[in-house]
């Protein structure tokens, strides 16, 4: 963009706007969201809660968020850890090497590298049984991410739902050790690189993640509380349009623009996000579209 074109404008009687600054996109579809989300919790009422019948006695519950919040200096100090080391996804090698020392300062062994996957972490608590698929031992994994964008860092809140998930665990085998028997099946801590650049835990569950897993859950953040949510898959794919250099000013008609097809496909993306489905996602990004106009 050229400087005239960035500078301010104004009409008498109108504000000035600067135009250096993007304009603040409309909220009101959060509002909205939001808006939705308390009416229904505040309808919800009691049922909606677990009643006092279901999952574990009231006073394991109590326990179990007790330990919780002892650990709660340990998970903030994991948490600020990762957020000071982001690592994007396959990298995570600072995070794995964090996660093993906190669980192994509670005296829980965990494996790195599971399923071909080198920052991919397990770890497993609970009946031990020796039956491969443990027939009628409930099992829970407790998934955990912990990767970050490049140039941004942690701009999802990995390195935060990577501490809830350890914190999870980590209170559960507590409990456990406190009292023997208290958890009536497996849990499993497994970490799951790459969230943000692959589709790593796809990957993982082909290679045998969840087998013998009747549960899998982990927590991710989001702008505000959420009722439901249309959770969506990805697929990523690359493309490298090669053109032919010429000097663009003097003998322009020699070369190929290869920024030109990258801007014809942006733009053929954007047409075609007209007839796609409502909940579908089409994005992309020119990584490198050359050093010089010239
Ligand atoms: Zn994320």
């Amino acid at each position: 963009m050229t400087a005239a074109a960035r500078g301010t404008i104004g009409a008498m009687n109108q504000p000035v706007r600067d135009l250096s600054r993007p304009t603040t996109p409309c909220s009101a579809v959060q509002a909205r969201m939001a808006e939705e989300t308390a009416a229904r919790a505040a309808t919800a009422g009691p049922a909606a809660a677990l009643s006092e019948g279901a999952g574990a006695e009231a006073d394991l519950r109590a326990e179990l968020a007790d330990l919780v919040d002892s650990l709660a200096p340990e998970l903030v100090a994991l948490s600020h850890d990762l957020h000071t080391h982001p690592e994007v996804g396959h990298a995570e090698h600072h995070a794995v090497a964090a996660v093993a020392e906190l669980l192994r300062t509670h005296g829980i062994d965990s494996e790195a590298g599971v399923y071909g996957m080198d920052t991919a972490l397990r770890a497993e608590i609970g009946a031990a049984e020796d039956a491969p698929a443990h027939p009628g031992v409930p099992t829970m994994a407790i998934l955990a991410e912990y990767d970050a964008l490049p140039g941004v860092g942690h701009g999802c809140g990995h390195n935060v739902m990577c501490a809830n998930s350890v914190g999870a665990f980590l209170a559960l085998a507590e409990l456990q050790r406190r009292r023997p028997g208290a958890l009536p099946g497996r849990v499993i801590l497994q970490t799951t690189p790459a969230e943000e650049s692959d589709t790593a835990k796809e990957i993982l569950a082909q290679r045998g993640m969840l087998d013998g897993v009747d549960a899998a859950i982990q927590t991710h953040a989001y702008a505000h509380d959420l009722a439901d949510q249309t959770w969506l898959g990805v697929r990523r794919m690359s493309a490298v349009y090669t053109g032919i250099p010429s000097h663009a000013s003097s003998q322009p008609f020699m070369g190929r623009n290869a920024l030109d097809a990258a801007t014809l496909a942006l733009t053929g993306l954007g047409l075609l996000r007209q007839q796609i489905l409502p909940m579908d996602r089409v994005h992309a990004v020119v990584d490198d579209g050359g050093r010089s106009p010239t």
